[in-house]
């Protein structure tokens, strides 16, 4: 298996280990959450391989009242602010620090969408009224980074990555999950990680922690460690930081957590082929992952795509028996991980 299989692989295992899960024991998760999943979020500058966004189940499911899309920060901007009774947009909503012109762009969308009320005053001005509140459903937002071989060097690789999101604390939680190897973890192994990252040993269908991570203050001021020199004798440059606010950061949360409701974590088939003849999906632990039956195993999202010399199409035939109006066996594959997406969003599950 090559490395790229073994990570995609890996990072799906994580992903519905995480699902079923979640939170590990011993964890500093609020009460009692529901755990939404995503893979490959994060934000311009960082991207990490699997969110686990801890929600309040009842916040959760009047999140769903807004629609199975995710609010961008525009969206959220109206829906967080759009007031009980009708008022005229400008006078209702915040000065975003943008053009006003964008904000009407966007109580139009909001409209469109049927998340908050529109109508025009007699003298022509949109107004607006929130149809809901917008649920303060994020209780904490967890990153993942998947190394199934953490060995020393993929440890002193991951290590800077770790200690900027440390030094960000967007995250409430940073994790480190690899493979169980039966073997007790060397400290050596782990003496580049640090200390405030969690470990998670990671079987076929179990984790269990190795190292208990430090909870990391999000309502801080962060620190974006934007360059550093490379500690290589000839690198004598200064680091160089950035401050990241309190509300920047909150408001990156919610954006992430907005997108991991969206995507979630079984989006990867929207980029693959399971319209290919041979995209076949294996049933473990009751979930589902891709399988290639021409290469014999789990394909990458990168290798299943319009350019794989192996790709087929489906036989017309397939497409006859019993599949007329609603597509061949992909399209049956698509709708299976869409319902179980939607199993996982309380208020969305039809
Ligand atoms: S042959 Fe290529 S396109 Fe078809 S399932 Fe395998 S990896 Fe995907």
């Amino acid at each position: 298996m090559s490395d790229d299989t073994a990570e995609f692989t890996f990072e799906l295992r994580v992903c519905q280990w995480a699902e079923r899960e979640w939170p590990p024991s011993g964890s500093d998760a609020v009460g009692d959450t529901t755990a939404v999943i995503a893979r490959q979020l994060g934000t311009k500058r960082r991207r990490w391989d699997t969110i686990v966004v801890e929600a309040d189940p009842d916040a959760l499911r009047r999140r769903a009242r807004f629609g199975p899309e995710r609010l961008d920060s525009d969206l959220l901007h109206v829906v967080r602010n759009a007031p009980a009774e009708w008022a005229w947009y400008r006078d209702a909503l915040p000065d975003p620090g943008y053009p006003w012109q964008y904000v009407r762009e966007a109580v139009h969308r909001a409209s469109d969408r049927g998340i908050v009320d529109t109508r025009k005053d007699g003298r022509g001005r949109i107004e607006l009224r929130r149809k809901w509140p917008y649920p303060d459903w994020v209780e904490r937002l967890v990153a993942v980074e998947n190394k199934p071989d953490l060995d020393a060097s993929a440890a002193r690789d991951l290590a800077p990555q770790l200690q900027r999101d440390v030094a960000l604390a967007l995250a409430d939680e940073v994790w480190v999950a690899t493979t169980a190897t039966g073997a007790t973890v060397e400290p050596a192994l782990l003496e580049d990680v640090p200390v405030e990252a969690g470990v998670l040993l990671v079987d076929d269908d179990a984790a269990e922690v190795a190292w208990h991570p430090r909870a990391l203050a999000v309502d801080d001021p962060g620190t974006i460690i934007a360059e550093r020199p490379t500690g290589t004798g000839h690198d004598a440059s200064a680091a160089r930081f950035e401050y990241a606010d309190p509300e920047w950061k909150a408001d990156k949360r919610i954006e992430i957590a907005e997108r991991a409701y969206e995507r979630g974590w079984r989006s990867y088939v929207d980029t693959m082929r399971p319209d290919c003849r041979h995209f076949e999906v294996r049933s473990a632990d009751g979930d589902v992952l891709p399988w290639c039956a021409a290469k014999g195993r789990h394909p990458t999202a990168a290798e299943c795509s319009g350019s794989c010399p192996q790709w087929e199409p489906e036989p017309p035939a397939w497409r006859q028996r019993g599949w007329p109006v609603t597509g061949g066996p992909g399209k049956a594959i698509k709708r299976l991980l869409d319902r179980q997406r939607r199993r996982q969003r309380p208020g969305r599950e039809k």
